[in-house]
């Protein structure tokens, strides 16, 4: 992925361009009043498109959770919903009691001790249990390939206020892709297998150690992105919301264009890519800045 250097490199003069030298913090305060709730971005209509992928085989097929290891179902929509109690850390042998006990919370290996830490459900996982604070403001971009449970992440990208790339990995899917889609996603066989590829559970671990619920993560339809990533996040910025014209939510591509006078997503059969995504929106954070 050669490609994603010059192109980084191309925007983020754009960005000093158009960007005043606030600090840090500054930018990060400023940011925060765009910052809407989940339940604000549900009642503003937010993307949970109605399509439905998921045929009968895929949703009875019975699944376990990489995390506790039980086994469960999909819902009709596609979603799971039990929640997902488990040990974070490793089985070790307790050299006093010589019990088995987990080094994350200390307790031992038990039926009635199912874990120390609980996540929304089986395979979400959700900032609002991370410890800590992180106050910075990132942007996620997410390519997506398709498979019987419908887009599912092949790419994320994470980058921050300066436009740096922050994190960035493959994803292996869940199920078999039926579609790469690589006009959209830029993915392909080929530069999955090559990698370095990780499993969804990695990624999550991965941005877990990132985000925290302090974090501002800006994104364009970023519901689409968290559902790929089967994460849940409340200090969300979403930049179709506002760039908004009436009803309609304008695409990335055009309000790039309006805005910063920037043509992304021009690479033909090859896709887009989202390390540039994720810079655009950084960008059109800073041109809210700069213009207010
Ligand atoms: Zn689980
Ligand atoms: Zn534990």
């Amino acid at each position: 992925m050669a490609r994603l250097g010059s192109s980084s490199f191309a925007v983020t003069q754009l960005g000093r361009r158009c960007f005043w030298n606030l600090g840090p913090n500054d930018f990060y305060e400023y940011v925060r009043s765009y910052v809407k709730t989940k339940a604000e971005l549900d009642k503003e209509a937010f993307a949970n498109p109605a399509t439905n992928y998921y045929d009968k085989e895929v949703r009875d097929k019975v699944r376990s959770c990489e995390r506790c290891s039980h086994t469960y179902k999909l819902a009709p929509d596609g979603l799971c919903r039990d929640a997902c109690n488990y040990h974070p850390g490793e089985l070790y042998r307790n050299q006093k009691d010589r019990r088995y006990r987990y080094t994350c919370c200390n307790r031992s290996k038990s039926a009635s001790n199912p874990g120390c830490v609980r996540q929304p459900t089986h395979g979400f996982v959700s900032t609002n249990n991370a410890v800590g604070s992180h106050p910075v403001v990132l942007a996620i971009d997410c390519e997506m390939c398709l498979t019987k449970l419908g887009s599912e992440c092949t790419r994320v990208s994470v980058v921050d206020k300066d436009c740096k790339t922050v994190y960035e990995s493959l994803v292996w899917t869940e199920e078999p892709i039926l579609n790469y889609v690589t006009q959209y996603s830029g993915i392909t066989e080929d530069i999955l297998n090559k990698g370095p590829t990780k499993s969804l559970k990695q990624v999550q671990d991965d941005l877990l150690q990132i985000l925290r619920p302090d974090t501002i993560v800006i994104g364009h339809s970023i519901a689409n992105d968290l559902k790929a990533l089967k994460m849940h996040h409340d200090a969300l910025v979403e930049t179709a919301i506002i760039f908004k014209r009436g009803h309609r939510w304008p695409s990335l591509r055009e309000v790039a264009l309006e805005h910063l006078n920037k043509v992304i997503q021009d690479k033909g059969n090859e896709g887009h890519d989202s390390a540039e995504d994720a810079i655009t929106c950084i960008l059109l954070m800073k041109h809210v800045v700069a213009s207010s």
